[in-house]
């Protein structure tokens, strides 16, 4: 997949609507559109980049550095015990999108989502 053809560059640019819930210079945050649990978000830089390790460490920094303020809303808005964040690099991990994402997902005792991997 190219840039050009990239869902996340086309939601950045407005090209595809989204349910967007923040965004600055830097990012954008909005809901998911396959949601684990109510107010699933993906927050993404506005740069393309495919994986976390493309991206200089300081722009990861100002990114990342929204995981806070944006968790803290998710918790705010939904019945939320806790959450998770999660960020997938290659194929082989789970990543569809291949434009840097983090998922903030909400948790709730019982919910089934699980929380261990098999080791094998
Ligand atoms: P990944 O598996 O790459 O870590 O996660 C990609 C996420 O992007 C999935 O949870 C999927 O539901 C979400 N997603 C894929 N396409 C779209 C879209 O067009 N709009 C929104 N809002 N989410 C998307
Ligand atoms: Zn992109």
């Amino acid at each position: 997949m190219t840039q050009a053809e990239c869902v996340f560059c086309k939601i950045v640019a407005g090209q595809i609507p989204s349910a967007k819930v923040y965004e600055d210079d830097a990012c954008i945050a909005f809901l998911d559109i396959g949601p684990l649990a109510d107010a699933h978000l993906l927050l993404v830089p506005r740069a393309h980049y495919e994986w976390i390790t493309d991206m200089p460490g300081e722009q990861v920094g100002v990114v990342a550095g929204r995981i806070p303020k944006l968790a803290r809303a998710v918790l705010k808005v939904s019945d939320a015990e806790g959450f998770n964040v999660l960020q997938n690099n290659g194929r082989s991990s789970g990543q569809a999108v291949p434009h840097v994402h983090f998922h903030i997902i909400p948790r709730r005792e019982g919910d089934g989502l699980g929380y261990r991997w098999n080791a094998g």
